[in-house]
């Protein structure tokens, strides 16, 4: 139980009670809370006077920049629910998100507007627009921009601040309450068409609050959104976790290596999360250092497997002991983590990392495929009730009750508990490899080629054989300067996995596919192997 009802009450009080610490920075942009409550309340002023009404839906198209966290605090002010969109999604993804949510606003880049929004939401329930220039502040005077309405930046503080007082809708808009929806996050509908999951406030703030209290940082800890934030790991994780705290979040556009260790030097954050492709990059970087590391207290990856050979060669390379955390969209970010402090044993049998232990009201089940708890130890469908786990898909009462039978989260993925209460994540329930009957899972093949020295990426996947039904073939790139060909890593993996394991087809590739969550898309590397 906390104290607060969403993260709306979190930022009015951080503006009572610090009004001139810095919530957002961004290159050399500064938002203190002062400011960042009144911009929001503009924001949700502007929404309301368009005709937003409670309980509507306000979709975001954005990087990350203050002008997201703008349209997020400001959609909760005026009680509606927000939309991420991946700024990756092309014009048909964005449609159905768009139509599915029934979202009533957009908020977009004024590029995107022009190059595909304007004709994708002519055939949706959109009827508010606001652009904004994401990437240059100081652009807020460009002509492009007119026709629209604007989010306020930095340097409008004074004027915004009495245009927002008077602008509030009179009675102001009640402050969300913890069952109301807060966001409609879109999975990536690799099992069918994407669903949304509707994460409520009170699903969002137990995950900042579980979070802030496990950290412990130091009051007002500094923050660097390395996950987009229209990831749920980047939204809760770093921007509520980060705004519960009191703390300042830095926010860099997009992910790219060079940029992201250069907002390290500035900002200097005590906490990152992002997923383990990330790290690598960052690792891979020529001009990474130590000292670009050297102010973090706790660093976290989550949201996608995390080979234990990346973590012994970061910590040994950059310092910082990358922590484990699983979680889902559909429960809103991490359910399971490594507590700062301790570190996550490797199985001796699988050599998988254990993605750490169920958070202190979060209850793991391991199922068989009859919905029968297996014993301790064996394998089965990891299933989730907490309250973070959402209480269903926006709109679809089918697929909730199929995925959320009694509210309890079945997450397709295979794994397993140990004794002392570790979970180990085998690898996704769709991704299984049959190979002659025999059953691979990719993240163990993956696990071992990351132990090669060559290797920066790798990703398994199940290719067809006339003999096998499957066979396992591997995706690779290489790290910089490293060699290694198609038949040294093959035979690399056959002297440490069973004969029936290891990858036959090995392919180098410059770069892997991935999302711009940083996961790798074996979806795609599929389809390849399917083709080739
Ligand atoms: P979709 O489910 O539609 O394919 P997605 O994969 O992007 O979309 P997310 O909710 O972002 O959906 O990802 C959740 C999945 O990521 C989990 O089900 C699990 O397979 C994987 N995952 C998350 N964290 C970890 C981790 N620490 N170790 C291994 N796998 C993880």
């Amino acid at each position: 139980v906390h104290p607060r009802d969403s993260l709306v009450h979190a930022l009015r009080e951080g503006a009572a009670a610090h009004p001139e610490r810095t919530a957002l920075a961004y290159f050399d942009g500064r938002l203190s809370y002062r400011e960042l409550d009144a911009f929001t309340d503009s924001v949700a002023a502007r929404l309301a006077a368009r005709g937003l009404a409670p309980g509507e839906r306000l979709a975001v198209h954005l990087q990350n920049s203050p002008q997201y966290v703008l349209a997020v605090l400001g959609a909760w002010k005026a009680g509606a629910a927000v939309v991420p969109l991946n700024p990756m999604y092309k014009s048909a993804e964005v449609g159905h998100a768009l139509r599915d949510s029934g979202a009533a606003a957009l908020v977009c880049s004024d590029r995107a507007w022009e190059s595909f929004l304007r004709a994708t939401a002519a055939d949706s329930p959109v009827r508010i627009v606001l652009t904004a220039c994401e990437r240059d502040l100081q652009s807020r005077d460009d002509p492009r921009v007119l026709g629209f309405e604007r989010l306020p930046v930095p340097g409008d503080a004074e004027d915004l601040t009495e245009t927002a007082r008077a602008g509030l809708p009179d009675p102001g808009t009640a402050p969300p309450r913890p069952a109301d929806t807060a966001l409609i996050s879109y999975t990536s509908g690799t099992s069918g068409t994407p669903k949304g999951a509707a994460n409520t406030h009170g699903n969002l703030l137990y995950n900042a609050e579980r979070q802030r209290v496990g950290l412990a940082l130091p009051e007002g800890p500094r923050y660097f959104a390395l996950a987009p934030l229209f990831h749920i790991t980047g939204m809760v994780a770093q921007l509520c976790a980060c705004l519960n705290s009191g703390g300042t979040l830095a926010l860099a556009y997009r992910f790219e290596a060079g940029v992201v260790l250069d907002a390290f030097a500035e900002h200097r954050p005590a906490y990152t999360v992002g997923p383990a492709t990330a790290f690598m990059a960052l690792a891979a970087h020529p001009a990474a250092s130590r000292e670009h590391f050297a102010s973090f207290a706790s660093v976290s990856s989550g949201g996608a497997p995390l080979p234990p050979a990346l973590v012994e060669r970061f910590e040994a390379a950059f310092g910082p002991y990358l922590h484990n955390g699983y979680g889902l969209t559909e429960c809103s970010a991490p359910c399971a983590h490594v507590p700062p402090g301790l570190r996550a044993p490797v199985d001796p049998v699988s050599g998988t990392l254990a993605v750490g232990v169920p958070g202190p009201d979060t209850v793991v089940r391991l199922l068989d495929p009859e919905g029968r708890e297996v014993p301790l130890g064996e394998q089965g469908e990891i299933a989730v009730r907490g309250p973070q786990v959402v209480p269903g898909y926006w709109g679809r009462p089918e697929a909730t009750a199929e995925t959320f039978p009694d509210g309890e989260l079945r997450t397709g993925d295979i794994g397993f508990m140990d004794a002392e209460g570790w979970l180990y994540v085998v690898d996704r329930k769709k991704d299984m490899i049959n190979t002659s009957g025999f059953k691979v899972w990719p993240r163990e093949v993956e696990d071992v080629l990351y132990t090669h020295p060559a290797v920066r990426e790798a990703a398994v996947v199940g290719a067809p054989d006339g003999y096998r039904g499957e066979t396992v073939r591997a995706y690779v790139s290489l790290r910089p300067g490293a060699e290694a060909g198609p038949e040294e890593l093959s035979a690399y993996c056959a002297e440490r996995l069973a004969a029936f394991k290891y990858p036959r087809q090995v392919e180098i590739l410059r770069d892997l596919p991935k999302t711009t969550s940083g996961k790798i898309l074996r979806r795609e590397l599929r389809s390849r192997a399917q083709g080739g």
